[in-house]
């Protein structure tokens, strides 16, 4: 129940959530002049499943419409600075970019729609030949493992015949080094423009009246109004929809999915302390990519033997398990003189993941009440351009416009494509062409 001593204060828009897609919509609406606050439970921005992110920024989705927004959100990085706006010096994330490598095997059908989509939206990119392979990366083993195993199965370790033919660098890609500090600029940059954000506050209702949200309820009583809602509450998003006195109308599912990350020395001959490279090994099943302190992430690719995993966002294990030593063990497939600790370092922690590993940015069933949710692993780097699709998307519906009848169209700022943003909707049958995992 509302506290009916608590004062009440009038918003334009509340945002539940400040991880970095949060505090993007700050940005993107209170650029808009949209009078904002941000809710979060924990302390500060970013401190949610944003600062696990492994925060790989990539070119290849397996949609045409997935390809084009991640190459947008590609620009926003490498010019983080003109995107932050002007006050924004020192303090910023750093985008580093390596490049990514991704190995062509039949399972991922040797690249065939991800080149389609990167020819159609001119995306650069090379094939490498094995010896190329190996003159990045010396020593890795090319030979093929696939189907991934985990690490007790009988055949684990032993080659399944074939080699690698090859793999596609895109040149422009990377990482950011620090994406808990990259939402925090967001904030910061939202903050300059009037927007504001409550923190150590947890939302625990959002009424519902005629139809249309009025604002939330916080766990201390304290009612704040506003027209506007979005649930941008990561794993918890699930948890946040049922705060809501309706049904939000979303037909594909959404769940938090377990995933642990675990970080290894690379041996010397990679010289990934230098330089690195992201690579991403479908035949082990394994992401890579350099992380701070010149050691090595490693994370699943999901493929079948590491099946899915669902957690309680208030009750999960943050130690890891024989998941990441499994990622470490097929990676040592690859580099088998790597040093695979018994203790592994590493994160633990949730993707909000739907059915078909496609976000959900969409208005729901409720008058006011918008979704950025079911970010599934892999929207950390399209989180910019999440910011202003929303804020577009909320000005249509205002407006009057039926975007589950007519779905907003969303044209970019940096690649020639409008996004049909039916693509993200809740009400969506599986993406077909979906990779089925967080590749997207
Ligand atoms: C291990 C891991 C690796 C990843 N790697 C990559 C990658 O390489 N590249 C990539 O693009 N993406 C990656 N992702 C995905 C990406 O990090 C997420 O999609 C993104 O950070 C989600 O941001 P968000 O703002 O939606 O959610 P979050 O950062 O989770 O923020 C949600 C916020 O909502 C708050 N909240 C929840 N419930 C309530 C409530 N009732 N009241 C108030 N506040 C509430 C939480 O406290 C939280 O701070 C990865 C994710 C994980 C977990």
């Amino acid at each position: 129940m509302a506290n009916p001593d608590a004062p009440t204060v009038h918003y334009d828009a509340i945002i539940i959530g400040a991880g970095i897609i949060g505090c993007s919509i700050a940005l993107a609406l209170a650029r808009k002049g949209r009078r904002t606050l941000n809710v979060d439970t924990l302390p500060a921005a970013g401190y949610g499943s944003t600062s696990s992110s492994a925060a790989v920024v990539r070119t290849y989705y397996s949609t045409l419409d997935g390809t084009a927004m991640a190459l947008e959100g590609y620009h926003d990085w490498k010019n983080w600075q003109a995107y932050l706006g002007a006050g924004e010096p020192t303090g910023l994330a750093r985008f580093v970019e390596t490049g990514t490598l991704v190995m062509k095997t039949a399972a991922n059908n040797h690249l065939e729609r991800v080149l389609k989509h990167a020819d159609a939206l001119s995306i650069a990119y090379e094939h490498w030949s094995p010896d190329k392979i190996l003159a990045r990366m010396p020593g890795y083993n090319l030979q093929c493992f696939a189907p991934a195993k985990k690490m007790d199965h009988d055949d684990f370790g032993a080659p399944t015949g074939g080699e690698i033919h090859g793999g596609v660098f895109f040149p422009a890609g990377g990482y950011v080094d620090d994406p808990q500090i990259a939402a925090r600029n967001l904030k910061d940059a939202a903050a300059r423009h009037g927007a504001q954000f409550r923190f150590k506050t947890r939302v625990v209702r959002i009424p519902v009246r005629d139809g249309r949200v009025t604002g939330i309820v916080c766990a201390d009583g304290t009612e704040i109004r506003a027209p506007i809602v979005i649930n941008v509450a990561g794993p918890h998003s699930g948890k946040v929809n049922a705060l809501l006195e309706g049904d939000p109308g979303i037909r594909i599912g959404h769940r938090p999915l377990r995933q642990e990350v675990v970080q290894i020395k690379p041996p010397e001959q990679l010289g990934y302390s230098r330089e690195g490279l992201i690579v991403s090994d479908n035949d082990i099943g394994v992401y890579l990519k350099p992380g701070g302190g010149g050691q090595l992430m490693l994370g699943s690719e999901n493929p079948p033997c590491d099946p899915p995993l669902e957690e309680d966002p208030d009750d999960f294990s943050r130690d890891l398990t024989d998941r990441a030593l499994t990622y470490a063990y097929r990676y040592s497939q690859r580099l088998p003189d790597i040093g695979v600790s018994q203790h592994p370092v590493g994160i633990a922690d949730l993707y909000d993941a739907t059915d078909d590993w496609l976000p959900i940015y969409d208005r729901s069933d409720i008058g006011g009440y918008y979704l950025a949710i079911g970010t599934s692993g892999n929207q950390f780097k399209n989180a910019p351009v999440a910011g202003r699709l929303m804020a577009e998307l909320i000005d249509y519906c205002e407006a009057g416009k039926d975007h589950d009848d007519i779905p907003f169209r969303f044209p970019l700022h940096h690649v020639g494509h409008t996004l049909n943003t039916a693509t993200f909707s809740r009400k969506r049958e599986l993406t077909k062409e979906s990779s089925f995992s967080v590749l997207g």
